[in-house]
């Protein structure tokens, strides 16, 4: 009786698996469309004052899955935006100030070109230039940060849809003399200096909102990270292949190298707003997966008092450099659920690669 019983329990327990792993097989839906969103210096410390100060809110802080990512770089524990946003971009380490090189300056695809080159719509969002380290990792291969004139002419050599930040300066006001939003008007692109302006309806779209970075929130910038992205989104989600889209808020690293916690709190403030954005987006489109994240942690900040009734926060900051402590990572969405636990930065990189099918 007693080895019938058990073996009766052993067939339900082999049925009940079985069915089980069928389900989960089935379960992992793999998204069409990726956002990655970077808060640019956006540590654990940045969004407890943020969350604080905005009394206990944050969009992403609802979102279904939460990991840990490690930022340094190849060469230095300490990693910079280049390396950083190399290792995200392309899943390789490399040396800090490196724009998508390896430690040998030799160029490696990132994850953007590897989306076009598989027919995939793509998409650049940055509140600084767009030739600046996070953003440029994405689409330019030089061997130094610094060289925002070569990086913008790495620019003309991709099939971007639509790029919109700062940086018209180093298109237009080159050392070359050479207008390059000619050359992005004569590939068809509509090229505006104003978000504002667009007249029409553009299949490839550039728009250099600033001669170098855009205002700071307290100064001014207003909506634009928004409205940037409610112009990509009509774009890139016509793509019946899908898209791959990135969104950095990248003043809230200047806040905390300023040690400014309303600069921080400012910065952090409007880039929820965009996750608010494009999380409607992702529910109505049900194909879009969202990644929230940092690239690395800026000036140690932490909050070392507060009060979630009235807003209150009171922080302190370590240094008023990058940190090596590891970042958050907030995901919802198709194959959300590949984003927990702990990680290195470049596994993004395949997390992504491998979800998109590429
Ligand atoms: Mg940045
Ligand atoms: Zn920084």
């Amino acid at each position: 009786m007693k080895t019938y019983l058990s073996i009766t329990v052993l067939c339900f327990a082999v049925l009940f698996n079985s069915c089980g792993s069928e389900k989960n097989e089935k379960k992992i839906k793999k998204p069409k469309n990726i956002i990655l969103m970077i808060g640019d210096g956006m540590g654990l410390g940045q969004i407890q004052a943020a969350m604080t100060v905005n009394k206990g809110n944050l969009y992403f802080l609802k979102f279904p899955v939460t990991g840990l990512q490690k930022t340094s770089s190849a060469d230095n524990y300490i990693t910079d935006s280049g390396a950083s946003a190399t290792a995200l971009a392309t899943g390789k380490k490399t040396k800090n100030y490196s724009i998508s090189v390896d430690i040998n300056k030799i160029p490696v695809k990132t994850i953007l070109e590897i989306a076009e080159d598989n027919g995939l719509s793509t998409g650049l969002i940055a509140t600084s230039s767009i030739t600046h380290a996070t953003p440029a990792c994405f689409f330019a291969h030089q061997p130094n940060r610094n060289m925002q004139e070569e990086i913008a002419v790495d620019l003309l050599k991709t099939d971007i849809d639509v790029v919109i930040g700062g940086g018209l300066d180093y298109f237009a006001n080159r050392s070359d003399s050479v207008d390059l939003t000619e050359n992005f008007k004569n590939k068809g692109y509509g090229v505006y200096t104003n978000l504002d302006s667009i007249s029409s309806d553009h299949e490839k779209l550039v728009v250099l909102t600033a001669p170098d970075h855009n205002k700071k929130m307290s100064e001014g910038r207003g909506n634009m990270l928004s409205k940037a992205t409610k112009e990509a989104l009509k774009i890139l989600s016509k793509n019946k292949k899908g898209f791959f889209l990135m969104i950095e808020g990248s003043h809230i690293d200047w806040g905390c190298h300023a040690n400014n916690q309303q600069y921080v709190v400012d910065e952090i403030m409007d880039f929820n707003n965009v996750v608010r954005l494009v999380e409607d987006f992702s529910k109505k489109n049900g194909e879009t997966l969202i990644i929230v994240t940092a690239d690395h942690e800026t000036g140690g900040m932490v909050v070392v008092n507060g009060d979630y009734k009235n807003g209150y926060a009171d922080c302190v900051f370590a240094n008023t450099n990058h940190t090596g402590t590891m970042v958050p990572v907030f995901a919802i969405g198709p194959g959300a659920f590949e984003f927990t636990g702990v990680y290195e930065n470049t596994d993004i990189f395949y997390k992504m690669k491998n979800l998109l099918g590429l």
